[in-house]
């Protein structure tokens, strides 16, 4: 499932291909995903993409006259973008809206999961390809973002405007386990499982801890806290600097832009050595919120 460096590193590797360039043509091959793509899509055609943006999980793309697409990949959405050379080389004849999209060669089966395709002026298209179908799309103005169902409810980023001072203030009556404040998305968005079990065992803090005994009696982060939120930034912000390698190998070969693996240091460890200097602990799973999470019992206290 993509998690925000992921969406991050989908962002990155969409901007540097299509920013500045009109939409000429839409595709929806697919009209339910999670959600019916509204028929509004449309009205992006003839429009430029200016800008690219990430919010939580969610991208948002802005076109010309203030008009917003919002994506957001589900379980197992990715883009893959075609240049003008390969669309003219190995696509030629994709523009003639049959059922199943050309593309599925480079995007695998056989083409049937490929929901979208978006045509560019150059020649360039990005296809969207959905397996399950959890990912969406929506469409709106810029003025009707910041009322958007999806958007409102969110809390900070995790790196711009959130901090150890501002999640204490937050949690500091919570009865409520660390681990599940983290995925909170009102606390701080676009964490996700995996790292938050990564950015607890760094930290040595047992994703069992409660809220409040993160927090002074005055209301302040203790140290270990301070230590919590900067690790959760540090390894969301590796994530994405490795998602950023990969996608320049990605886009040697196929142009895809989803998730990839990266190596855990707990997560989907189970049994395994912890592998902290000094620490001969073994990894657990155990279940939080109906969701695993991994643990090393002897250096996460
Ligand atoms: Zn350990």
């Amino acid at each position: 499932m993509p998690e925000l460096p992921e969406v991050e590193t989908v962002k990155r590797g969409l901007s540097s291909s299509l920013l500045g360039k009109r939409l000429v043509e839409v595709v929806v091959r697919t009209s339910k995903l999670r959600y019916d793509v509204p028929s509004t899509i449309h009205e992006l055609v003839q429009r430029k993409l200016v800008n690219i943006r990430r919010r939580a999980k969610y991208l948002l793309l802005d076109f010309e006259g203030s008009m917003v697409m919002l994506s957001h990949l589900g379980m197992s959405g990715r883009y893959t973008i075609f240049s003008p050379d390969e669309v003219q080389r190995v696509f030629p004849h994709t523009t003639n809206g049959g059922q199943l999209s050309a593309f599925g060669t480079t995007t695998g089966y056989e083409g049937k999961h490929d929901h979208l395709e978006f045509k560019f002026e150059d020649g360039s298209v990005a296809v969207y390809t959905d397996p399950r179908r959890f990912g969406f799309i929506d469409v709106f103005t810029l003025d009707q973002e910041g009322e958007h169902p999806r958007l409102v409810q969110l809390g900070p980023e995790p790196f711009d405007d959130w901090d150890a001072k501002d999640f204490a203030s937050k949690i500091h009556k919570s009865q409520r386990s660390i681990k599940l404040l983290l995925l909170e998305q009102s606390m701080v968005v676009g964490v996700g499982n995996i790292y938050a079990c990564e950015a607890l065992h760094r930290s040595g803090i047992s994703p069992r801890t409660l809220g409040t005994t993160l927090v002074t009696q005055t209301g302040k982060p203790t140290k270990k806290l301070q230590i919590l939120v900067h690790e959760v930034q540090d390894v969301l912000k590796e994530a994405i600097d490795s998602g950023g390698s990969t996608l320049n190998d990605f886009s040697n070969t196929d142009g895809s832009l989803g998730y990839f693996s990266h190596q855990f240091q707990v997560y989907g460890r189970e049994d395994e050595p912890c592998l902290k200097q000094g620490c001969f602990g073994i990894i657990e799973r155990i279940v939080q919120g109906q969701r695993s999470t991994f643990l090393c019992p002897r250096c996460q206290k």
